[in-house]
């Protein structure tokens, strides 16, 4: 049977989770894959051939136990998989829900070449999913409280990494937060269809239920100044994320009907979840015409609220190829299924419109030499401009970090593109220029994913413990 077993990928193909219809999906927000089944789990991860070079592991920033936990789920172990799942991710159900796995574990997956990687994503989402529901919890009965105290600024994936480090080694984090909930952009910026709301609200309660005090609605240097949380705390950590848009620098970005993709996207969660304060701060794109620029994972989502919202037609375009896109592939396609419309190897020129918005100007572009980073740089056709009608657009070009001023006071170091200088190579890792402060995610490494902010997160914690002896 152990034969037969460990030839389970040539019987059994890869099967992703279900998706839900169309029409539900191109109308309400909720998470569009329907939960894997306890069957189908089961034959998905017995796929997994356990081969001796766990490629999928070193690819997963985090080095999540892959094939371990693949084959507790195999065997029914579910518990003991949640646990090991829990010992290198702080937020498996998230990861597994937004990662691009196609990029990471999967795209390394023995079995990718030719057979259909084993679905490793969707696994990590059931295992913590399912076993939460069933009543587990992780194991703290080890856990031994110190008497050090660490203040947390940040609530999102970095943050949620540390703290869940400290908790276990018994150091109490204090998370402060300026949003009303936690979770940073995994509330306040990925839409509920590919992670819905409730998801991070579950986990919160299993935080706080671990020893994490969350404090809200807290804007420190506001409401609270550094100088006091490096009196009172024995570390500070800095999970701030990245939040200035960067700008097309092209004419006619400030035209009625121009749009930044996150206070978009934020309105429409905030529309959706009853937090809105006040209703002329959501944006209505309803019956409109609407053209996203950019091609990542921002993008992505811009288009498909829109879809949701009900736009006319949404237009998505990018100055490079399908190939060459940032963002996660499966989203690309998604949103494809949705009904967007892709205009690859298009640059925007200007967003034309005498006092609003009318269209925008694109010139076609093709792939030239690569640049600094590998990436083959757009390169405009001459005479090939032409304007697509618009009566929205959504800018979505990325983030650069924003680092408040108090962060100088408080002698912590910042690179040239903003950037916090925390080097992971040193004796505490992730410590910045001023020993007591800690710092990780987006807001060292410049916007990036997830995982990675939760692995920085970790990692930093790592550090404190080792900076605080504990
Ligand atoms: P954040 O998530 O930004 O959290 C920072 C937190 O710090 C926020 O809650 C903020 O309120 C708080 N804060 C800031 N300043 C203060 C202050 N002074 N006082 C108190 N609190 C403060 N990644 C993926 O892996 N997959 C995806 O599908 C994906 N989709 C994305 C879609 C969108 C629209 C966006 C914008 C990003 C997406 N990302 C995705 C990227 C991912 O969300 C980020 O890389 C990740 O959230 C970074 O985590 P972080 O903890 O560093 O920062
Ligand atoms: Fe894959 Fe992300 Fe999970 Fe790692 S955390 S195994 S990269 S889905």
């Amino acid at each position: 049977e152990r034969l037969q077993n460990s030839f389970q990928f040539l019987d059994v193909g890869r099967q992703d989770p279900g998706k839900k219809d169309i029409v539900e999906r191109r109308t309400s927000f909720v998470e569009i894959y329907e939960p894997y089944k306890e069957e189908e789990v089961k034959h998905q991860s017995h796929r997994c051939l356990g081969c001796g070079n766990p490629y999928c592991e070193w690819k997963c920033p985090v080095h999540n136990y892959i094939p371990n936990w693949l084959k507790l789920v195999a065997d029914g172990n579910l518990f003991e998989a949640a646990e090991l799942s829990h010992q290198t991710n702080s937020l498996p159900e998230v990861c597994g829900r937004v990662c691009p796995q196609d990029r990471l574990c999967e795209g390394a997956c023995t079995l990718e070449d030719g057979f259909g990687a084993v679905t490793i994503g969707s696994t990590e989402k059931y295992i913590t999913d399912t076993a939460l529901a069933m009543g587990w919890r992780p194991d703290m009965s080890k856990r031994v409280w110190t008497d050090k105290k660490v203040a947390v600024i940040g609530a999102g994936p970095a943050g949620i990494g540390c703290a869940d480090i400290l908790v276990r080694a018994g150091v109490k984090p204090i998370v402060f937060d300026r949003y009303p909930e936690i979770g940073g952009l995994l509330t306040f910026g990925i839409p509920e269809f590919k992670l819905e709301k409730s998801v991070v609200q579950r986990r919160r309660k299993v935080l706080e239920d671990m020893g994490v005090e969350f404090r809200v609605n807290v804007n420190v240097g506001v409401d609270i100044s550094m100088a006091s949380l490096l009196e009172e705390y024995d570390a500070v950590f800095l999970g701030m994320g990245t939040y200035k848009y960067m700008k097309g620098g092209f004419p006619g970005e400030n035209l009625p009907g121009v749009y930044d993709a996150l206070p978009f996207l934020v309105s429409n969660v905030n529309r959706n979840m009853g937090w809105e304060d006040n209703a002329a701060d959501f944006i209505d794109v309803k019956g409109k015409r609407v053209v996203v620029l950019g091609g990542g994972d921002t993008a992505m989502d811009c288009n498909r609220t829109s879809i949701r919202q009900g736009a006319e037609s949404v237009v998505c375009a990018y100055r490079r190829d399908e190939e060459n896109m940032p963002g996660s592939r499966k989203e690309v396609k998604n949103a494809g299924e949705e009904g967007v419309q892709f205009f690859f190897n298009r640059q925007p020129i200007a967003i034309v419109g005498d006092d609003k918005v009318e269209g925008i100007k694109v010139v076609t572009t093709k792939l030239g030499e690569p640049d600094e980073n590998g990436r083959r740089r757009p390169e405009p056709v001459p005479g090939s401009e032409e304007v697509i009608p618009a009566d929205i657009v959504l800018v979505a070009f990325g983030f650069q970090p924003n680092p408040p001023s108090w962060l100088t006071e408080a002698s912590v170091d910042i690179n040239d593109w903003g950037g916090i200088v925390a080097p992971e190579e040193q004796d505490y890792k992730f410590q910045t220029s001023n020993p007591k402060v800690f710092a990780g995610g987006d807001m060292v490494r410049g916007s990036d994913l997830v995982v990675t902010a939760v692995w920085e997160g970790r990692q930093a914690g790592e550090g404190i413990l080792d900076y605080l002896k504990v």
